[in-house]
């Protein structure tokens, strides 16, 4: 009897637990400050309940690295969606997943940041009617939209802060415009804070304390995970790594100032500065000859790595993270990148500071910040759902629990 009286008092955090993400009977023992085997008998009765389930990871290149096993136990499948659309700097991604980010479908191709907001907004309504007629769901089931954007988010509008690489964006109300193209409520957040999201509840951060997620690409990003939630700061504007000066007479930045990393660092910039030995080179093939050893890529891939080191040095000085995942198509140049990161921040951080962070890739590769996505669908979703309902998301799951 007291046996099935503590599990019972399990049962509302573990579901609350499972509306974040599926996790392992490991991770939730952790979570609930339980043991293992505790949390395991109260999972079993829940799944004997046929409230959850065993599902095989949504995610599963992530696992390895971050030790985790390939079963997790999720909420069961309640016949809803979600979508994704990662306006990405070199990429533009769309993709359908059940509420347990196990992807349905997805569509990519191209993308240019010099592209009208009007016009990405209909290839993005477009790609989202595609997912949705060619796997025959209805659209009431479909829960939200998430979108990321390679730019800062303003927290009270939601929409694009000024100094984005969507220079023609800014201003644009890109939710509500996307939301009246396919009639389904749409979110936005910036893409940087997506990867962060999702490494840290899908991927290789499951359990840090304090992460920092670098994406390196078309431009910088940098998400701030303090014990598994986003830090956008007061004003959505936290993160701003890619503006960070390194150089007062560095070439100029979309921003207006001088010398900022993303102006230096970008892979686009990178390409360019190899005009003496590799004229118009295509980033890809730039990140290939980096990671083969080629002198001139090599160096300028390095280089790249120690201004941003320099920058997460002091970062380290000033959050102490005990983890730090690079994600964004420069991670393709491989160690000769890391490396150089590695080093400069050892010169520049304290010592206390850098002894403990681990720094290596993402382990959602580049569909980090299109997971982030999916998870911000669902919990903006959510959020509307609880404040519509006037319940707070804990006791929000207790009654779905309970009801009839
Ligand atoms: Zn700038």
């Amino acid at each position: 009897m007291t046996k099935a009286r503590s599990h019972h008092r399990l049962r509302a955090p573990i579901l609350d637990a499972l509306e974040d993400a599926p996790r392992s009977r490991a991770e939730i023992a952790r979570l609930l400050s339980v043991s293992r085997s505790t949390a395991s008998s109260a999972i079993a009765e829940l799944i004997e309940e046929g409230v959850i389930e065993t599902i095989d990871d949504p995610a599963p290149a992530s696992r390895k690295q971050a030790g985790r096993p390939g079963e997790l136990v999720a909420l069961k499948e309640r016949r809803a969606y979600l979508i994704g659309i990662d306006f990405g700097r070199l990429s533009f991604k769309t993709a359908i997943s059940d509420l347990n980010y196990r992807l349905i479908d997805e569509l990519e191709c191209a993308f240019d940041v010099g592209l009208s907001a009007e016009d990405a907004l209909a290839l993005a309504a477009e790609h989202v009617e595609t997912l949705i007629a060619r796997n025959g769901i209805h659209r009431h089931l479909i829960e939200a939209v998430g979108i990321g954007v390679p730019g800062p988010v303003e927290a009270a509008t939601g929409m694009l802060h000024p100094g984005s690489i969507l220079a023609s964006w800014v201003g644009a109300d890109v939710p509500a415009r996307l939301s009246r193209l396919i009639g389904l409520p749409v979110y936005m957040d910036n893409d940087a804070n997506l990867g962060a999201l999702a490494e840290g509840r899908l991927g290789g951060a499951v359990g840090s304390k304090v992460m920092l997620y670098v994406l390196l690409s078309v431009g910088v990003g940098l998400g701030i995970s303090i014990e598994g939630q986003i830090f956008r700061g007061a004003y959505g504007m936290a993160g701003q790594l890619a503006h960070v000066v390194t150089d007062e007479n560095g070439s100029l930045c979309h921003c207006g100032s001088r010398g900022c990393l993303e102006a230096q660092i970008s892979v686009n910039a990178l390409s360019r500065s190899l005009e003496a030995t590799h004229r118009d080179i295509a980033p890809a093939e730039m990140l290939r000859l980096a990671a083969e050893g080629n002198p001139g890529p090599a160096r300028v891939v390095a280089d790249a790595g120690s201004m941003v080191g320099r920058a997460l040095g002091a970062l380290c000085n000033y959050f102490n993270p005990d983890l730090i995942l690079v994600g964004g198509e420069l991670t393709r140049a491989g160690p000769v990148l890391l490396n150089a990161m590695k080093e400069a921040m050892r010169r520049t951080a304290i010592s206390r500071a850098v002894e403990h962070v681990d720094i290596r890739p993402g382990a959602l590769g580049d569909r980090a910040e299109l997971f982030g996505t999916l998870l911000l669908a669902h919990e903006r979703a959510r959020a509307a759902f609880h404040a519509r309902s006037g319940f707070s998301a804990t006791s929000g799951v207790q009654i779905e629990g309970v009801a009839s």
